[in-house]
């Protein structure tokens, strides 16, 4: 199965690039010829220096950042972002806010940023079971709100936006949650006030979030914002306002780098539509064998889930047998059940056509 024995459909942490990792481990013990490793080095060091400001820069060329934007290493996963955005962006806790819950991710963001803003939902998939996305511009919005929030990819529930909507609120700021899309098709960052992002599922291990976030709105943080949450700190530290998560950002930059040497977002776009359309294609085939509860138009290049018509021992059956041929993790969220396969970035075209060449295979000897 693969260079490595298995190929993992994990949802985060994911699968990484082999190259990066092997590059990590040629210079885990003797960074640069320090005699140190990088994750025992100062911060404050000139390897490390060096390793964050290649890693941002690599990063800003991959999303052609613009100079509006700060680029942020931080920590405390993606969660924490949940009660940073309405602490950074709202004046005060009954500051209105707009929401769209496309799925567990975003609702959960709804619910923490009810603590720190008057947060409301702009849009709710929740009656149709987290299956579709809003038309872009039948959101709800309120015209007072400080931003409007959205998850452009449900880990759990598999959709994904294809464009993005514009905020019409009072100061015209979209934010959002790429945790589990990042870095997996250009986007025009231009168009955010805010896109965060967990690393651990397409760019690296967990410990890093990613935040980028237009300097105008950064020092204007509610005055009980704990240190740590208060992007103004953090920008004006250059991400080392306190010890950062060093190694964490340093496997960030090594895949960041890799990235760029793929050609960029544009070519790894194409491989991840590529791999996506193989799957969705196989589910379809299937006669209703298989079948993905997600409105085609909005289906996540990232995240597929699916069911087994037949019954869920089936599926339990279906995710051993997997597991024996070593395709690993494909049980869905324990939130929804079922299947599903998150092919991020690193997952290969190999993986994919194993896991598809299997269905059929399954589907055979179990009509
Ligand atoms: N947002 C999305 C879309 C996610 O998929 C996840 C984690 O899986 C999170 C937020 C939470 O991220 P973290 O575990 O880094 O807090």
């Amino acid at each position: 199965a693969g260079e490595r024995g298995v190929y993992n459909f994990a949802a985060g942490p994911a699968t990484l690039p082999l190259s990066v990792l092997q590059k990590a481990r040629a210079e885990l013990v003797d960074y640069g010829g320090s005699g140190m490793s990088i994750m025992e080095m100062s911060h404050r060091g000139k390897h490390f220096d060096a390793a964050i400001k290649k890693a941002e820069a690599d990063l800003r060329a991959l999303l052609a950042v613009p100079d509006t934007h700060e680029v942020l290493f931080l920590q405390g996963g993606a969660s924490t972002q949940f009660s940073a955005v309405p602490l950074n962006l709202c004046g005060s806790p009954s500051d209105p806010a707009d929401y769209v819950v496309s799925g567990s991710w975003s609702d959960k963001a709804f619910k923490e940023a009810k603590k720190f803003s008057a947060a409301s939902v702009a849009w709710s998939g929740k009656d149709g079971k987290y299956t579709a996305l809003p038309p872009l511009d039948s959101i709800s919005q309120n015209p007072d709100a400080a931003f409007l929030h959205i998850c452009s990819n449900e880990t759990i529930h598999g959709v994904e936006f294809k464009d993005y909507p514009e905020a019409k609120n009072r100061t015209g700021i979209l934010v959002a949650d790429m945790s589990s899309n990042f870095c997996s098709k250009p986007v025009d960052v231009s168009r955010f006030g805010i896109i965060y992002a967990g690393a651990q599922k397409n760019v690296g291990p967990a410990g890093v979030t990613v935040a980028i976030v237009r300097k105008d709105l950064i020092g204007k943080a509610q005055a009980n914002t704990p240190v740590m949450l208060d992007y103004k700190i953090h920008a004006d530290n250059g991400s080392l306002y306190n010890t950062p998560p060093c190694f964490a950002i340093y496997m960030c930059g090594l895949v960041f780098q890799d990235l760029l040497e793929q050609g960029g977002l544009a070519e790894v776009e194409k491989k991840n539509q590529h791999k996506a359309g193989i799957l969705y294609d196989a589910i379809d085939a299937s006669g209703g064998y298989f079948i993905c509860p997600v409105e085609k138009s909005v289906r996540s290049l990232m995240n597929v889930p699916f069911t087994l018509a037949k019954a869920a021992d089936f599926e339990k059956q279906f995710i051993a047998e997997a597991a024996k041929e070593n395709m690993l993790e494909l049980k869905g969220h324990r939130s929804v059940g079922g299947v599903r396969a998150s092919i991020y970035n690193a997952m290969p075209l190999s993986g994919v056509e194993k896991l598809v060449a299997f269905m059929k295979d399954f589907q055979a000897r179990n009509p």
